[in-house]
C-alpha cells in the first residue's frame, strides 16, 4: 500500500491539493480522481477541461513521477442543488451545495484507493467551505468520516487544509514554487455557471464561488 488518490475537481483548491501532495511525494503512485456527476452541465465539461489541463501540467512539472488521471462518472440525481438547474431559471432558496457529495465521493475514493494500493485519500476541504455551511466541507465532517474509516483500517483520510482558509492554502502553495502554482491556478475553475466559448472556459465572476476565489487571490496579492 503506496501511494495517493487525490480528489480533484478542476477547482482552485483540489488543484492546489494535488500540486502540494505530489510535490512532496517520492516513488509512490498518484492518482488524481475526478469524479464527474450527471447531468454533465457546462460547469461539469469546463472542470474536466480544467482538470486535464492541470493533469498534463503536472506530468510536465514532474515527468518522472507517478501520476495518473481517473475519470469516473457517477449520477447524482441532485435536482436540490443549483448546480444541476443548468438553464433553469433559479429559485432564491436552493444552494449550490450538492447534497451528499463529499460522503459518497470519498466513499469512493477510498474504494480505489483499496483496489489501486494506495493508502492515502486526500480531499480539499477548507474552512471557507465551513463558513459556508455545508454539510459535508468542514472539519468536523472529516474527522468523523476518519473514525467511520477507521473501521476498515485500510485507508487513511487527509484534508490537510481543514483547518486553513483558502488564502492560507494559497499562500502555502506560493511558498512551493509561485510561477508553477500561478499557472495551475490560472488553469483552475472556480465557478458555479461558467460560459465556454470555443473550448475557453469563462467564469461569470459573481457566483458566490468567484467571488470567494477572487477575494481569496486578492488577500495574496494575485489580483
Ligand atoms: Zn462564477
Amino acid at each position: 500500500m503506496n501511494g495517493n488518490v487525490i480528489l480533484i475537481s478542476g477547482g482552485l483548491d483540489s488543484a492546489l491539493l494535488a500540486y502540494d501532495v505530489i510535490t512532496k511525494s517520492k516513488k509512490e503512485k498518484n492518482i488524481l480522481l475526478k469524479l464527474e456527476t450527471e447531468p454533465h452541465t457546462i460547469q461539469m465539461e469546463a472542470e474536466l477541461i480544467a482538470t486535464v489541463n492541470i493533469f498534463f501540467a503536472l506530468k510536465s512539472y514532474y515527468p518522472k513521477k507517478d501520476i495518473r488521471l481517473f475519470l469516473t462518472k457517477i449520477p447524482m440525481f441532485s435536482q436540490n442543488s443549483k448546480l444541476f438547474q443548468n438553464g433553469k431559471p433559479y429559485k432564491d432558496n436552493v444552494p449550490y451545495e450538492v447534497p451528499y457529495r463529499n460522503l459518497i465521493y470519498i466513499a469512493y475514493a477510498c474504494q480505489i484507493a483499496n483496489a489501486m494500493h494506495c493508502n492515502n485519500v486526500y480531499i480539499a476541504i477548507h474552512k471557507n467551505d465551513e463558513l459556508q455551511h455545508y454539510s459535508d466541507a468542514n472539519y468536523g465532517f472529516y474527522r468523523d468520516m476518519v473514525k467511520v474509516l477507521s473501521h476498515y483500517n485500510d485507508v487513511q483520510l487527509k484534508a490537510p487544509y481543514a483547518k486553513i482558509t483558502k488564502a492560507e492554502l494559497i499562500k502555502h502553495a506560493l511558498s512551493i514554487n509561485k510561477q508553477q502554482v500561478q499557472e495551475i491556478i490560472n488553469m483552475s475553475v472556480s465557478c458555479y455557471e461558467p460560459k465556454l466559448e470555443k473550448g475557453v472556459i469563462m467564469p461569470c465572476g459573481v457566483c458566490p464561488s468567484c467571488v470567494n476565489r477572487k477575494k481569496a487571490l486578492q488577500e495574496v496579492g494575485l489580483c
